[in-house]
């Protein structure tokens, strides 16, 4: 959040916006040039079994180097590339880096993409994702679209009927952030998630052993058992999160404890160096 420590006497509204209006709208006209100037990378940050402590798959996170700006957080540009209506060709690019990138991987191995709200009232959105597997020839089970609670609030989208349409193709999808927005159980209903990922802050209020953290990453889990669904432990930095979070029956874990995003080719080294006994011992309850 970029709060402006305020200067001026009276009056700081006004100039505050002023200045973030002006930073916005430079920002969005580097980003709009960002793609033609192959300013986007993607890294790629390890999912691993619960169980196992082996690698399941791999988020892909964008990333935005800028000559002016430097390296620009997804948080920051991400909703300004939504309100300049240039999440879905920079949503494209993302969508077909990673299938091809995910091809140089063991066919075990899934990767996650992540997709805005308005990348999926898109109508030529399953037309681009067809276009991406079809591309690099990725199976569509090794692929996992990521959405967040956002795409039911928003009315008339048809977004329900789109998501059943990539569980129709057999691209693995999952609810991201779970517990941040404004949840409602109605659509877990509709929708058939593959995966529950539930967000970091529970899982930091778990490990502390704060009560209603507990209760509800427990009510999750067993909510997404009884539904057929997955889960992920979201944030996971400590051995602490890790043992609550193999206590708690969450079966994927995600988390700076097994690798923070990296790039594509530490990516590759990670899987083919990967040592299964060790990172098992590394946390066995
Ligand atoms: P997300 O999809 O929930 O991704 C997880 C975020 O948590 C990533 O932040 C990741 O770096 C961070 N993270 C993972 N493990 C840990 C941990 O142990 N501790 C902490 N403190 N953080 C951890 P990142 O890469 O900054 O991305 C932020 C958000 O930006 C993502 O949240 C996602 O909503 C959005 N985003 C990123 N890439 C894309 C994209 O290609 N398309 C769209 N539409 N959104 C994207
Ligand atoms: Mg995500
Ligand atoms: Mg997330
Ligand atoms: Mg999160």
């Amino acid at each position: 959040r970029s709060k402006d420590q305020g200067g001026g006497a009276h009056n700081q509204y006004e100039p505050k916006l002023h200045v973030h209006a002006e930073e916005r709208r430079v920002m969005e006209m580097a980003l709009r040039k960002a793609l033609d100037n192959d300013e986007f990378s993607l890294n790629y940050q390890p999912v691993v079994s619960a169980d196992t402590g082996g690698v399941l798959g791999f988020e892909a996170l964008l990333r935005w180097t800028n000559p002016e700006f430097g390296v620009v957080s997804p948080a920051k540009f991400i909703p300004l590339a939504e309100d300049a209506r240039l999440i879905v060709p920079i949503g494209e690019w993302v969508m077909r880096t990673a299938c091809k990138e995910a091809m140089k991987w063991p066919s075990t191995i899934k990767i996650a993409v992540n997709a805005s709200a308005d990348q999926l009232s898109d109508p030529d959105f399953l037309d681009m994702v067809v276009s991406a597997l079809q591309e690099s020839g990725l199976p569509a089970h090794r692929l996992e679209i990521e959405v967040t609670e956002s795409i039911f609030m928003r009315e008339g989208t048809g977004a329900a009927e789109v998501l059943d349409q990539i569980i129709a193709m057999g691209i693995n999808l999952s609810l991201d952030d779970f517990g941040t927005g404004y949840s409602s159980l109605g659509y877990l209903r509709k929708t058939r998630f593959t995966t529950i990922k539930v967000d970091r802050s529970f899982v930091q209020g778990a490990a502390k052993k704060v009560p209603e953290s507990l209760a509800i990453i427990r009510a999750v889990v067993a909510m997404a058992d009884s539904l057929g669904m997955s889960t992920t432990a979201e944030g996971a930095e400590t051995e602490d999160e890790v043992k609550m979070i193999q206590k708690l029956g969450c079966r994927k874990i995600q988390g700076y404890y097994f690798g923070r995003p990296m790039i594509a080719s530490d990516a590759l080294e990670l899987f083919a160096g990967y040592d299964m006994s060790q990172i098992r011992g590394g946390y066995a309850a």
